[in-house]
């Protein structure tokens, strides 16, 4: 990352976004002190971000509609995090855009056999519609999140306005980061003195 990048790709990573690209695609939109920062905020920005995530390969052009569709699934996660979180079910919505993405371009499985590895279960994304294997690689590994162990660590941030998700790696946890968190404490004790 060099020195030129803006304030928020300086931002420490969240706890869980190295593991669970979706979580990464939910927090790509978020609040910092001058306003909404959004990732996605036009095809170019988002195809930077799908290359950067290995999730498309750097010939593939991204188009508007595409755009349209990941920023379709991003608030779809968001929505069914939110319900994982609050041990709900979730609206018919959410679900429905997260099982089209899944149907749209699943991955083709195959075994892979070599002397040194032995035998491992492998998929090959369609490769026809490297956008569409994008999408249905981010919903697939939604649903290993959010039916996976680690759901129940899923947690959106506490702080006001960051609008981050992440995964509560102990139960106390309240911010997706240290910054979050001292941002809280620093605007608590301002507070506390301005009442005394
Ligand atoms: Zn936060």
């Amino acid at each position: 990352m060099d020195e030129e990048s803006p304030y928020y790709l300086h931002h420490p990573v969240v706890p869980g976004e190295d593991r669970f690209a979706s979580l990464g695609l939910v927090n790509t939109r978020f609040t910092v002190s001058h306003g909404t920062v959004d990732l996605l905020e036009d095809a170019e920005a988002a195809h930077l971000w799908l290359v950067r995530r290995a999730l498309l390969p750097d010939p593939a052009p991204l188009a508007g509609r595409h755009l349209g569709r990941l920023l379709t699934l991003r608030e779809a996660l968001r929505g069914l995090f939110a319900s994982r979180e609050a041990h709900t079910a979730p609206a018919a919505g959410p679900l429905e855009v997260l099982n089209s993405a899944l149907a749209a371009a699943p991955a083709t499985p195959r075994l892979v056999w070599t002397a040194a590895d032995g035998p491992r279960r492998d998929t090959d994304p369609d490769t026809g519609n490297p956008v569409a294997a994008a999408l249905s690689a981010l919903a697939e590994d939604s649903v290993e999140l959010l039916a996976g162990p680690e759901g129940d660590q899923l947690a959106e941030c506490g702080a006001p306005g960051c609008a981050r998700w992440f995964l509560r790696s102990h139960g106390a946890r309240r911010w997706c980061t240290t910054r979050c968190g001292n941002r809280v404490r620093a605007a608590r004790a301002y507070a506390a003195k301005k009442g005394q």
